[in-house]
């Protein structure tokens, strides 16, 4: 394995470290397995979700990597999040009592007292979303979160909370590579203290989430510039998804890379014994598609 990787800070006692393992659309079947392996490759930040429907076998495979790697659990950064409901899908808005009580539920699923970090999945809690947001600040209070932040916010979103006066998310997770850079959400978040977390970031790879109901819709100038990254990477020595991963992490956001195959896995998390050249970056900076891909590049809350 390549050199130790870096973390980057969330707040005054909290760091992330830079490349996470992803387990969104891993089964309860594969993920104790999963999640051990990257933990013994060396993943210490496994990013998880109520709603992938998947924290108790998550939680087996943290307690099974733990175990055979030998470390203690706070070597490990553990980040769940809450599912917000959703009117627009008749799903009702979590109360900040019901944010408590699913976060509660969240640790006992994954076998833990703590997460390092937890997250409103979404900002779709529509007149509940600040009482969720007050939740969050009080489950940071409690210990129960070491770190607390938001995912797929717009700007709107991030103004509703500073205009209340609250404490800031530390950290907003969101789809973020070449083809969706949000320059101007970046800048706010940097503004606000705010650290972005990447996830998706290898949805240029011709082979992303190809499985029968994965695909999203890739636009034609997407598809047109598919094979640029795939040069780019050749002349680094290093793979598509690390030239992808590398982008990330060069530009101060932490990943979440997710696989199932043990040689991906590895190569995922070894990106430290190369770096972009200033020009490649300045061609990866002008390819900016503007929305991502993922399921939350849109807006239902509004
Ligand atoms: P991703 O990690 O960008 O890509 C995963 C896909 O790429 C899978 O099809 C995987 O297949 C393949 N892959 C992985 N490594 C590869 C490599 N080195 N070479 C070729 N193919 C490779 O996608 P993601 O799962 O959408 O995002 C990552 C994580 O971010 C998620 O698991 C989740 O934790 C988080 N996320 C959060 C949100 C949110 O709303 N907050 C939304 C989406 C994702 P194999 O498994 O076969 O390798």
């Amino acid at each position: 394995m390549s050199a130790i990787q870096p973390s980057f800070p969330l707040n005054a006692t909290t760091a992330i470290p830079a490349v996470g393992f992803g387990t969104y659309l891993i089964s309860n079947d594969d993920a104790p397995a999963a999640v051990c392996a990257a933990i013994a490759n060396g993943y210490r930040h496994i990013d998880a979700a109520s709603g992938y429907q998947n924290e108790t076998a998550v939680g087996e495979g943290i307690r099974l990597g733990l175990a055979k790697a030998g470390i203690p659990r706070d070597a490990l950064f553990v980040t769940t999040k809450l599912w917000p409901g959703n009117p627009a899908w008749g799903d009702a808005p979590k109360t900040g009592a019901q944010t408590i009580a699913e976060c509660a539920a969240s640790l006992e699923r994954l076998g833990l007292d703590y997460v390092d970090l937890y997250l409103i999945h979404a900002p779709y809690g529509g007149d509940m979303r600040l009482e969720q947001w007050r939740a969050l600040l009080e489950l940071q209070k409690s210990g129960r979160a070491r770190s607390v932040g938001v995912s797929n916010f717009n700007i709107d979103h991030l103004e509703e909370i500073r205009s209340t006066g609250l404490p800031m998310p530390d950290v907003n997770q969101i789809e973020l590579h070449p083809w969706s850079q949000k320059p101007e959400l970046l800048a706010y978040m940097a503004a606000n203290g705010i650290a972005p977390i990447a996830y998706s970031s290898l949805v240029p790879l011709s082979t992303w989430r190809t499985e029968p109901g994965q695909d999203s819709a890739k636009t034609d100038e997407m598809k047109a510039d598919g094979s640029v990254f795939a040069e780019m990477a050749k002349k680094y020595g290093v793979t598509e998804a690390q030239l992808l991963l590398r982008w990330g992490v060069q530009n101060g956001y932490a990943v979440l890379p997710k696989s199932l195959n043990p040689d991906r896995m590895r190569q995922n998390i070894d990106l430290f014994s190369f770096a972009i050249d200033d020009p490649d970056m300045t061609q990866m900076a002008a390819m900016d598609r503007g929305d991502g891909v993922a399921w939350a590049s849109g807006d239902p809350s509004k």
